[in-house]
């Protein structure tokens, strides 16, 4: 991209009387911008850019072509999911019948949008063994926050108003503790073992008639499937704690093995994560809540009745009341649906399976450059703990950053906090052995230059529009205006 001649910011190309657009006059119901009366104008002109638009389009053009997703390359970020958005799913987004619905239309009228939140939420239900699912909240923290608030309510309506501690592993995302201490509630935190999973001998001395739930992740953030979830909800259950289910990522579960069978009582998921819809940047997503048989009472409002039409409905005196603007994020909910009736009761099933095949594959073709911190079969992802030789002096950081070089985007890295030098891949179901192989490839290369030119590595990226960026600079003098 040349800079200069397309620029940093629109702001930059900007002169003065420049126009991309040309209104008809006369076109206001007799109002022209001429003759908008004095008192409705603006005093001094509106701060904008003044371009043509073919500046604008190559300038936005060339900033995306700057930018890398999914749709560009190989992309293992671990944890996230940033897995491929099927364009099925976007084609029955942009359906005006969808997206030109307004929430406060009578329900008749949107009965179509109702059986798709309907429909959404019985997938969920047999997708988990959840009783119940509501579609409110609009992302994974919010859900978490959501269910949290259902197992209070859950407590405070048996008169049970002791209960103020969540225990939280400490390998959980930081959502987690957040979500706890933001819905009124003391976090606990128990320990994992050597092995990864939580510390069964650690939690129980954790345990009393003050413990409102236990947050589980599962695989947690390790990739690991928890090894003692029987022994760990049953010991929860008897000091009457409730289980929480964090399945933000529940790729590796789909079709496979269901919560509520494992004995949890309260989970969300993350569709813009496990159901494929679009998320980063900061949204849309979706973070649906399920309980399960006997909990649903307490779900937030609005909720879908489900009468001689469907209806939207507040009516329930037990529910915790109401956490969004409406029924959350319907295009998401659409997308995720489409994507859940696309593949189907068996394709779903295939989801896990390959999830689970691919990253096995690639730690497998990796672990004897790559340090293997817990070694053994993992579920969606897993975590190395930089290169094994650690002579080199080549970190995490150099390795991630020299991947750029070779058009990949950089796996989660210094994440999960509990190796030094983690580096965590999720190759997710949809990427081929071909790709897969390729990655494998580039990996080991870096490997060797490790040891033959470490200093490539340690300098990398060389081939990006930006070299290696100064991050403790960025960070303690960031610059976030730009001087007109
Ligand atoms: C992503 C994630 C969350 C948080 O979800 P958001 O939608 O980003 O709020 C919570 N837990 C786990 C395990 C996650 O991976």
């Amino acid at each position: 991209m040349n800079n200069r001649l397309y620029g940093n910011l629109i702001f930059e190309l900007s002169k003065p009387g420049r126009k991309g657009y040309s209104l008809p006059k006369n076109n206001f119901g007799g109002y022209s911008v001429d003759n908008i009366p004095g008192h409705l104008k603006r005093e001094t002109d509106a701060m904008l850019p003044e371009c043509d638009e073919l500046t604008v389009v190559r300038h936005y053009t060339n900033h995306s072509n700057n930018n890398f997703g999914v749709n560009n390359g190989f992309y293992p970020l671990g944890s996230c999911t940033m897995k491929y958005n099927p364009v099925v799913n976007e084609e029955i987004a942009g359906m005006q019948a969808f997206a030109a619905l307004h929430p406060l239309q009578p329900d008749f009228t949107v009965q179509g949008a109702l059986s798709v939140y309907k429909g959404l939420q019985q997938a969920l239900c047999a997708l988990t063994g959840m009783g119940g699912f509501t579609l409110n909240p609009y992302a994974g923290a919010h859900g978490e926050l959501v269910g949290l608030m259902v197992i209070r309510a859950y407590h405070e309506s048996r008169g049970d108003h002791k209960r103020t501690k969540v225990i939280v592993p400490d390998s959980a995302h930081g959502t987690n503790p957040a979500s706890a201490a933001i819905s009124g509630m003391e976090v606990v935190e128990v320990k994992s073992t050597a092995e990864g999973c939580v510390d069964v001998e650690a939690l129980k001395p954790l345990l009393g008639d003050d413990v409102a739930a236990m947050m589980m992740t599962n695989p947690n953030t390790l990739g690991l499937f928890e090894r003692n979830i029987p022994e760990i909800t049953a010991l929860v259950h008897e000091c009457g704690g409730l289980m929480y289910y964090d399945g933000a990522n529940l790729n590796a579960m789909l079709g496979i093995s269901r919560p509520a069978d494992m004995g949890f009582d309260v989970m969300h998921i993350n569709l813009h994560k496990t159901f494929s819809t679009p998320h980063g940047g900061g949204g849309p997503g979706a973070g649906p809540v399920g309980v399960r048989n006997g909990l649903e009472e307490f779900l937030p409002v609005p909720f879908i009745h489900d009468g001689e039409m469907l209806t939207m409905t507040e009516e329930n005196e037990h529910s915790l009341g109401r956490i969004s603007a409406f029924a959350g994020n319907f295009l998401v909910a659409l997308r995720a649906y489409t994507y859940i009736l696309t593949l189907g009761r068996e394709g779903l099933k295939q989801v896990g399976t390959l999830a689970t095949l691919n990253a096995n594959y690639i730690k497998e073709r990796l672990k004897d450059v790559y340090e293997l911190p817990i070694p053994g079969i993992c579920k969606h992802e897993f975590v190395f703990n930089g290169l094994k030789d650690k002579s080199t002096g080549i970190t995490t950081m150099d390795v991630a950053k020299r991947l750029l070089d070779y058009s990949y985007h950089a796996p989660t890295i210094y994440f999960p906090l509990l190796f030094h030098e983690s580096l965590m891949i999720e190759p997710t179901e949809n990427e081929s052995k071909e790709t897969m192989d390729a990655f494998i490839d580039v990996m080991r290369k870096i490997a060797e230059e490790a040891i033959s030119e470490p200093e490539t590595v340690h300098t990398a990226p060389h081939n990006t529009p930006i070299g290696r960026v100064d991050d403790v600079l960025a960070a303690k003098q960031p610059v976030l205006r730009f001087p007109l």
